[in-house]
């Protein structure tokens, strides 16, 4: 857990940005503002062999630009460009959060377009589900030697992501709205929404993640504990066996 600080980096952790390890291959799952510090004090960020943005939200994807940094000025970062996937528009959009010229950032990312699909990536097998959420955004499943993690990027309630999770080992799941009056829909899950996404798609674990500094997490917790009692609030620099 790199950062799991939602909506916006927090006075105890980075913005969204997960590490992902199996047989020696690292994918790193979104790269919010704050992340990039965050990599540095938990992992080599050379180790890394690939990153997947979810979306193009600020939380999910500004440290592509520390990391560009770094890997053009500190001479240790890796020859080839690393695979780098996100919805549509990523290349132009995060060569805008580099620089106001919008230079090409290909020496340092290949860019591809992700939709909602299935790949191979590394030692993984992964299937992604468009979510509910303003713009577009991808929940991801990865499965390798025999287990499974899903991770739900920014989602409101969606049938489609609870399909996704059918059967998971974990399931990552933001929980970032607190239970409140007349929420915008196809937003945020509430911590009850996160634990009956869990419930119905039968996963194993529950990981509760992006609640804002601003939001309660023991209130969080105990509301997706109500509908699905093995949930956890994942805390920054963790780490978990799927
Ligand atoms: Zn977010
Ligand atoms: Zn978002």
């Amino acid at each position: 857990m790199i950062g799991c600080s939602g909506s916006a980096p927090g006075p105890a952790s980075a913005a969204s940005c997960y590490l992902v390890e199996h047989d020696g291959f690292t994918v790193a799952l979104d790269m919010g503002s704050g992340a990039f510090g965050s990599l540095m004090a938990l992992a080599d960020p050379a180790r890394v062999d690939a990153v997947y943005l979810s979306h193009l939200h600020a939380d999910h994807c500004l440290d592509v630009a520390p990391f560009i940094v770094w890997a053009r000025y500190s001479g240790q970062g890796r020859r080839a460009p690393l695979p780098l996937y996100g919805p549509v528009g990523a290349d132009r959009r995060l060569a805008l959060a580099y620089g106001d010229d919008g230079g090409p950032i290909d020496d340092v990312f290949d860019v591809m377009a992700i939709g909602p699909g299935a790949w191979e990536l590394g030692p993984f097998a992964v299937t992604t589900a468009r979510t509910a959420h303003p713009v577009e955004c991808y929940a991801i499943r990865l499965s390798a030697g025999g287990r499974s993690l899903v991770y739900t990027g920014d989602t409101g309630a969606c049938d489609d992501v609870v399909r996704l999770a059918a059967g998971a080992d974990v399931l990552l799941a933001e929980a970032a709205h607190p239970e409140v009056p007349d929420l915008p829909k196809a937003l945020h899950l509430t911590g009850r929404e996160a634990g009956e996404h869990a419930a119905a798609a039968g996963v194993g674990r529950l990981l509760l993640t992006h609640v804002p500094a601003w939001v309660d997490p023991a209130a969080q917790l105990a509301a997706a504990r109500a509908a699905f009692p093995a949930a956890e609030l994942v805390t920054a620099g963790a780490g978990y066996e799927v």
